[in-house]
């Protein structure tokens, strides 16, 4: 640990003393770092989208009178403002999740239009990849009280992933069961799999297994850390289970809702 060690003598009316002060800075230290890290990762990531836009729009100036080379260049105006875009979002979106204000309601959430929802938002990039998304709920249909965009968002962010990672003919599933005092919800998917080393650090932000992948498919790398955040901030917990050649599992635990049991008290 790092500690800061302070000391001063003392002379007050003929005694005489000494005061010690230590301060354990270690945590202090590792936020700074953390932030120090941050800065410049997302500096690092802005810039080379804003540098392609700049060489794109030079070469266009003098290409104007070349209609195919010109649409070209627009088309690679367009791909890494939209890039910019992304990580403008997921950046906003990360420091709206860390601030004071964020606030997560509690409301009653019927789990099936949630994702109804959410196979709503990606059936046709998935069918465009010819990839099948499908849903598996348990019956009894699982109870939740809890904050439903947070939740959609956490199951967009994960389907999203699993549509852009997956090849042709792979499915993607999303889950729900209830586990004693626990909902499991889950996205399943029989793609590439990610190789165990990568497990730990998968959640951090800017954390990609293939950097040039991830950006080539416009992926920002903030993904799974908006999905931590948000499934935290519900008082959940995600963990993922992986195997190269079989596939992902991003399961979400959320406590189930108590509304049942609530009722029943009121009831009596
Ligand atoms: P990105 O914007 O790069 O997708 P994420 O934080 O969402 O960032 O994901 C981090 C990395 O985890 C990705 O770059 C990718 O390498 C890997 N990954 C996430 N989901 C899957 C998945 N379903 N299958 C294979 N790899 C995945």
């Amino acid at each position: 640990r790092r500690l800061l060690v302070g000391a001063t003598a003392l002379h007050d009316e003929g005694d005489e003393g000494m005061i010690a002060v230590i301060v354990d800075v270690t945590d202090l230290r590792r936020l700074e770092s953390l932030r120090r890290d941050f800065v410049a990762n997302v500096s690092h990531e802005l810039r080379t989208p804003v540098a392609a836009v700049r060489s794109a729009a030079e070469t266009l100036r003098g290409a104007v009178s070349d209609p195919n080379a010109a649409v070209r260049f627009i088309d690679m105006i367009e791909r890494n403002a939209q890039r910019l875009q992304s990580l403008i979002e997921d950046l906003l979106e990360l420091s709206r999740i860390e601030s004071k204000e964020f606030r997560i309601k509690r409301e009653r959430i019927d789990i099936t239009s949630v994702f109804h929802i959410v196979v709503g938002l990606f059936r046709e990039r998935a069918e465009r990849k010819q990839i099948r998304l499908e849903m598996r709920i348990a019956n009894p249909v699982p109870a939740l009280e809890t904050d439903q965009r947070a939740l959609e968002q956490i199951l967009s962010n994960l389907v999203e992933n699993a549509v852009k990672y997956c090849p042709a003919g792979s499915s993607v599933t999303l889950c729900a069961e209830t586990k004693g005092e626990m909902v499991r919800i889950a996205v399943e998917d029989t793609g590439p799999g990610i190789s165990e080393k990568h497990l730990p650090r998968l959640f951090e932000r800017f954390y990609r297994v293939d950097a040039s992948r991830s950006r080539e498919l416009g992926g920002t790398g903030l993904g799974l850390s908006i999905v931590k955040h948000l499934t935290e901030a519900l008082g959940g917990k995600i963990s993922v289970e992986s195997q190269i050649g079989k596939g992902s599992t991003f399961t979400v635990q959320l406590r189930a809702s108590n509304w049942g049991a609530q009722n029943h008290v009121a009831v009596r």
